[in-house]
């Protein structure tokens, strides 16, 4: 690896009085519906460091929800931003073509093939492409219905809510929009109940052509939305048959099969995409966190075909592919392929997997270890049961963990689960450094 992995923190924290002042001073103004996953500050960050308010140093194993997979602030992304932003920060690509937003879309459609012929339209955020993908998949088949999943994720927009599965993201924000379906994830840790993984792949893709009578015609369906390793839900990891099962029954009825990989993009499972370990394509997928570093951009991707049934105006916006963004796009795959990412997150994922795997031989609160590349997640449980969730178990170590200085984030409906987003760029020292507290704290807490 190259100088941008920080080797080491310093390890004595300074206490945390800003911190917990401008939590305070944040309650007073900021509505509560805006969620704290985590109560830290940040002042500024590097690589895989974060220094807070107190001047503390933590270990980042969050990466900004899933958006930092080239570490914070990269010094060829910062100097590309700067650039941009000097010469033009916005025309508006509806007004003016200008060539940030055309190289970007060719080096997208360059790593993320979707057959022959690709097109890709930029949004700002996960949300905006999701919305976007249900339009495109709409228009291009003249249907209107939507299969997504449970413990899926799309994000917070109507749409895209509504296509979420958790409760807690959308209680008493209905209606929500119609002609949406759910079905069960393929969920075979929590739900397979004495049946081998193949056993259990067949019922659900019996369920999916199941649900073509009791749910929803076919030749009304425009799309099934999944996210191949699902991340606020827990990276749970969709088995590949399925997804074969899936292409297949699309491809039979005329159905678009949508990816969401708003967070498994952009190198963090050892790919520029999760569909490319599953040999699978999708006919429209959706992009955005890692792919600017923290710049708000985000992309809807699909055979070109598809992407041109969209009518001009039906899809777009104001600032969909700001130059700045799109600088800081192109120069973070730059940085990607240069320091090989996609190699990178595979061993960090080894090195991951190997120290949850003995952390789940030791403690019985841990219920399962999973992941695909550098998406790892552990589960924890009560009285080894899948559906007993240990909540508090994992509250309890995000806060512990956080008075040692690393950084947190919980996933699933229940809240049980940890899952490890921290920076590629980390280095192998810092993140068993970080795995090391981990470790410890969970030991006090294990009863
Ligand atoms: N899809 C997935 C799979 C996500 O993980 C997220 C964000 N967590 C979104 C969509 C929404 O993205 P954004 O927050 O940028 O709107």
């Amino acid at each position: 690896m190259s100088e941008l992995t920080a080797t080491s923190v310093d390890k004595k924290l300074l206490g945390f009085t800003n911190t917990e002042t401008e939590i305070k001073r944040r309650k007073k103004i900021v509505p509560n519906g805006v969620g704290i996953f985590c109560p830290s500050t940040t002042v500024h960050a590097n690589g895989a460091v974060i220094t807070d308010a107190d001047n503390n140093q933590l270990i980042d194993f969050g990466g900004g929800i899933g958006v930092l997979n080239a570490g914070h602030c990269p010094e060829t992304v910062v100097k590309a931003i700067q650039d941009q932003a000097a010469k033009l920060i916005h025309s508006s690509f509806h007004v003016s073509t200008y060539d940030g937003y055309l190289s970007l879309c060719e080096r997208l459609a360059g790593i993320l093939p979707h057959g022959k012929n690709t097109k890709v339209m930029l949004t700002n955020t996960g949300a905006e492409a999701v919305e976007n993908a249900i339009k495109i998949a709409r228009q291009a088949t003249n249907r209107s219905a939507v299969i997504c999943f449970t413990e899926a994720f799309h994000g917070r927009s109507m749409m895209a809510m509504t296509l979420t599965s958790k409760i807690n993201y959308k209680t008493g924000c209905g209606p929500f929009a119609p002609e949406v379906y759910r079905l069960p994830f393929p969920d075979h840790y929590h739900f397979g109940k004495g049946l081998t993984e193949d056993e259990f792949i067949d019922q659900e893709l019996k369920r999916l052509d199941d649900a073509t009578h009791s749910m929803v015609a076919p030749e009304n369906i425009a799309a099934i939305i999944i996210e191949l390793v699902q991340g606020e839900g827990g990276f749970n990891v969709t088995p590949q048959r399925y997804v074969e099962g899936l292409r297949k029954f699309c491809d039979e009825h005329g159905i678009m099969l949508i990816f969401d990989e708003v967070q498994s993009g952009f190198c963090r499972t050892g790919k520029w995409g999760a569909y490319q370990h599953y040999n699978v394509t999708p006919d429209i997928s959706t992009w955005a966190k890692s792919m600017g570093s923290g710049m708000p951009i985000g992309a809807v991707m699909g055979k070109a075909e598809i992407m041109d049934a969209a009518a001009p105006g039906t899809i777009g916006g104001t600032y969909l592919g700001n130059p700045v963004c799109c600088a800081a796009a192109l120069a973070t795959i730059d940085l990607m392929e240069k320091e090989n990412l996609n190699d990178r997150a595979i061993e960090l994922s080894k090195l991951v997997a190997s120290r949850f795997a003995i952390m789940k031989n030791k403690f019985s609160c841990i219920g399962d270890v999973r992941g695909l590349g550098a998406m790892q997640a552990i589960e924890f449980v009560k009285n080894n049961d899948p559906l007993q969730p240990d909540a508090e178990m994992v509250s309890a170590l995000i806060n512990n963990c956080l008075q040692r200085g690393l950084l947190l984030l919980s996933a699933g409906s229940n809240k049980n689960i940890i899952r490890i987003l921290s920076p590629l760029v980390i280095s192998n020292e810092l993140l068993n450094e970080g795995l090391d507290i981990f470790e410890e704290e969970l030991q006090k807490l294990n009863k």
